[in-house]
C-alpha cells in the first residue's frame, strides 16, 4: 500500500476513486461515460445542484453566500477577486504570508492599491504576523488560511470590521469555523475536496456590483451566480468528483468530525519530530498547519537517506517545497490516521538505524 503525502493534487476518500472510476465507465447506469455526458442534461444539474448543497450544508452558510464552481484554479483567482471588488484607487488590506499570498498581492495591484499590512517574508514565512492594523477605507482584507508552502496556519481568524476576503485552497472543510463571517472565499478543489480543474468560490452576494469598472463575462460572479456556475461548460469530471468527497465528508460527520481526525493526526506528527532527536519543525509552534507539517533534520545531510528510506517503504510525496527544503507531509482530510502512524513508525526505525 502507498502513502500519498503529496501536497496538490493530493490523496481523496478511496471510495471517492472508485465510484469516479466507475463513473468514467458507466454513468448511473446510462451507458455512457461521465467524460461524454451532457452539461445540460438533468443528470447533471442534479450533479451541481448537489455538490452546491453540501458545500452550504458543510459550511453552515447562510442565504447571502453563493457557492460557484470555477475554472482557472485559485491563481485566477487573484485577480478575479480584485477585478470584482476594487476599482483603481481603492486600497485593499493584505497579509503576506507565504508565496501563494504574496502571488495575490501582485495581481491585486492591476485593479487597485493593495496594502501589506503585515509580513513574515523576513522570516521565510516561518509564523503568522498576530499585531497589525487594517486601514479603515480598505475595502477588504485578505488572509491566506493555510501556507501551504511554509505549513503556517491561520488559528485565529482576524477579526475586522473590514470585508474578509481568504484564500482557503489548502485547509477549506478542515476545521470548524464561521464560514459567514468571510465575504468571500476561494480555493483550489485538488487538496481537499476534489480533482484539480475546478476552483470554488464562495461569496456573499451583496458585495458585487458595487464597481465602475466594467468586467469581462466570464471574469464576473454575479453571471455565474445567475447561471449556477454553467455560463460556460462546467468542468464536469472534476465537479463531479467534487461531490463524491463531499458526501463522503458528509458521512465521516461533516467539518467538526473530520476536525477532530485533522488534530489527532497533526499532533501525531509533531509530537515525534519534537520527540525524535534527528528531526526539528521548521515554523512557529503556535502556528503550525494541520495540514502541512513541514520538518528538517538536525543533520542536513542525513535528509537524502531519510527521503529514499521512506519511498522504499511507500511513502510518497514528503519532500519539502524547494524554499523550505527538508519534508513536508500534507495531511488532507482524506488522509487516514493509520497512514501517519505508520509515517511515525518510519521515522523511528530510520532513528534506531542512525543514533545521532
Ligand atoms: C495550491 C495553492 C494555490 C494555487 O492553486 P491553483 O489551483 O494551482 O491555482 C493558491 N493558494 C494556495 C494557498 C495553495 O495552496
Amino acid at each position: 500500500m502507498v502513502h500519498n503525502f503529496n501536497a496538490g493534487p493530493s490523496i481523496l476518500p478511496k471510495e471517492v476513486f472508485e465510484e469516479a472510476a466507475a463513473a468514467v465507465l458507466n454513468f448511473n447506469n446510462t451507458g455512457l461515460s461521465i467524460l461524454e455526458y451532457g452539461h445540460r442534461t438533468a443528470a447533471f444539474e442534479a450533479i451541481m445542484q448537489e455538490a452546491r448543497q453540501l458545500m452550504r450544508e458543510l459550511m453552515a452558510l447562510d442565504e447571502q453566500h453563493e457557492v460557484l464552481f470555477l475554472h482557472g484554479g485559485a491563481s485566477t483567482q487573484f485577480m478575479q477577486v480584485p477585478m470584482n471588488l476594487l476599482d483603481l484607487k481603492d486600497t485593499a488590506a493584505y497579509t503576506d504570508t507565504g508565496v501563494w499570498a504574496a502571488k495575490a498581492i501582485k495581481e491585486a495591484k492591476l485593479f487597485g492599491k493593495p496594502e501589506v499590512v503585515c509580513s513574515s517574508k523576513d522570516k521565510n514565512y516561518t509564523f503568522i504576523p498576530k499585531d497589525f492594523a487594517v486601514p479603515n477605507d480598505a475595502k477588504y482584507l485578505h488572509i491566506t488560511t493555510n501556507n501551504t508552502i511554509y505549513g503556517t496556519q491561520w488559528k485565529k481568524i482576524p477579526v475586522t470590521s473590514n470585508s474578509l476576503v481568504a484564500d482557503m485552497s489548502s485547509d477549506i472543510l478542515s476545521r470548524s469555523m464561521n464560514f459567514n463571517v468571510f465575504d468571500l472565499i476561494y480555493a483550489g478543489a485538488q487538496k481537499n475536496i476534489g480533482a484539480a480543474g475546478v476552483t470554488i468560490v464562495v461569496v456573499n452576494k451583496n458585495i458585487l456590483g458595487k464597481l465602475k469598472r466594467n468586467i469581462p463575462t466570464m471574469m464576473d460572479y454575479r453571471n455565474h451566480i445567475a447561471e449556477g456556475s454553467m455560463l460556460n461548460t462546467p468542468p464536469v469530471f472534476a465537479v463531479y468528483t467534487c461531490m463524491l468527497t463531499l458526501r463522503w465528508l458528509k458521512k465521516q460527520g461533516g467539518v467538526n468530525a473530520i476536525e477532530k481526525i485533522n488534530n489527532q493526526k497533526a499532533a501525531l506528527l509533531y509530537n515525534e519530530i519534537d520527540r525524535n532527536t534527528l528531526f526539528k519543525g521548521t515554523v512557529a509552534v503556535e502556528d503550525r498547519s494541520n495540514m502541512n507539517v513541514c520538518f528538517v533534520m538536525n543533520d542536513a545531510n542525513k535528509e537524502k537517506a531519510f527521503l529514499d528510506y521512506a519511498t522504499q517503504h511507500q511513502i510518497i510525496g514528503i519532500k519539502g517545497h524547494r524554499s523550505v527544503g527538508g519534508f513536508r507531509a500534507s495531511l488532507y482530510n482524506a488522509m487516514p490516521l493509520s497512514s501517519v502512524e505508520y509515517l511515525v513508525s518510519i521515522m523511528q526505525q530510520f532513528e534506531q538505524n542512525n543514533p545521532s
